[in-house]
């Protein structure tokens, strides 16, 4: 029988599974101070255990939910991991380097359900949520090869295959490992997570005040355009998304930052940065625009670099805040879209 995987435990789940073998509750901040403090690799090396402890999570428990399959080398120095869960699905992981951050793109779900027209994940359909300890494990065996240069991760991003808000019990509960001090202790700025727009759980997220920055793909400026791209915009509509997203802006005081992808005659046009100025002009927001990486859909092609221009400049013109994101690792298919994966279920 598969064992399970420790670190997707509760504390409440851990405290009973303890108390169900005669041992002390106290064992759990221990055992979870090695796992996500530490961030260890195997049970043994937890040192203030008694080896009969040891002995027994060995027993019961996995403690490396994902097997690194392969690691990718872009030209630009972004690298790509393919991880496999127990059950032979395959995720990716994307470290991007920069001088000031080491940032890891995470994923959330084995494909996507959205059908976001532009975006290869969509092309795999969706497979399954990931639970906790295996979005945590992509950060612990990524920062562990950096770690093995002298380096570390400072900053996440919620933004490889899946919707985390498809996935919100496992994606919040994630979020909190992460920037709590006693373990990963990373502050709520280097945590990002961006939806295609499920607007209960934009509200939840600030409700609940998940310790994150939000991110939004808008992607398109009128409802024609965006459900075209995002069938998600059938089920909420803009009027929908700028209520949630302003509703998170009151209630958490945070700017919120909306995705938008640039492509040729369709986003990037002079009547879409009209519409884009209208409807983010009055906004405690920012703009991030994303040109189209090659993709499933040939219909879709990026702008050129005139194009690009001029649309940006007119954006700023209206002092709206707008940054270009480059495509990073577009060589080995690492860049925004692009993750997906052929092989499935293929021990
Ligand atoms: N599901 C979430 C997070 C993963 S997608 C979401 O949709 O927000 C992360 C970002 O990549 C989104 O902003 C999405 O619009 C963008 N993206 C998807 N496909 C792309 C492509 N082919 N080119 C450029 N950006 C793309
Ligand atoms: Fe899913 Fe995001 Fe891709 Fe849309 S863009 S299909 S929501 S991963």
């Amino acid at each position: 029988m598969e064992k399970s995987d420790i670190k997707s435990l509760s504390v409440g789940e851990l405290n009973a599974y303890l108390e169900s073998i005669g041992q002390k509750k106290y064992r759990t901040a221990q055992i979870q101070d090695w796992l996500f403090k530490h961030q260890c690799s195997a049970f043994d090396q937890m040192k203030n255990l008694p080896a009969s402890l040891v002995q027994r999570l060995d027993q019961d428990f996995d403690i490396n939910p994902l097997t690194c399959s392969s690691q990718d080398v872009a030209e630009d120095g972004t690298i790509k991991w393919l991880f496999r869960t127990k059950d032979q699905f395959y995720i990716e992981s994307v470290l991007l380097i920069a001088e000031d951050r080491h940032s890891i793109c995470i994923s959330t779900q084995v494909g996507c359900a959205m059908g976001c027209t532009f975006c290869r994940t969509a092309q795999m359909g969706f497979k399954r949520n990931l639970r906790v300890g295996e979005i945590l494990e992509q950060f612990i065996q990524v920062n562990q090869y950096l770690k093995t240069q002298g380096k570390e991760l400072s900053n996440i991003i919620f933004m490889g295959m899946g919707e985390p808000m498809n996935n919100f019990e496992n994606f919040d509960r994630a979020a909190r490992i992460f920037h709590d001090r006693r373990f990963f202790n990373l502050g709520k700025k280097r945590l990002t997570v961006s939806t295609s727009g499920l607007v209960d759980k934009i509200r939840e997220v600030a409700d609940r005040e998940t310790p994150c920055h939000l991110a939004v793909s808008l992607n398109g400026t009128n409802d024609s355009m965006r459900s075209a791209l995002m069938p998600i915009n059938d089920r909420y509509p803009l009027e929908k998304l700028f209520e949630a997203t302003d509703y998170y802006v009151e209630k958490t005081g945070n700017r919120i930052t909306f995705e938008y992808i640039l492509i040729k005659d369709i986003t990037c046009t002079e009547q879409a940065a009209n519409e884009l100025i209208a409807l983010t002009g009055r906004r405690r927001c920012k703009i991030n625009a994303i040109v189209l990486n090659e993709s499933e859909n040939d219909m879709l092609v990026p702008p050129s670099d005139q194009e690009i221009e001029k649309f940006i400049a007119k954006i700023r013109s209206k002092e709206i805040l707008i940054h270009i994101r480059r495509p990073r690792g577009r060589d080995i298919q690492a860049a925004c879209g692009q993750l997906a994966i052929k092989q499935q279920k293929v021990a």
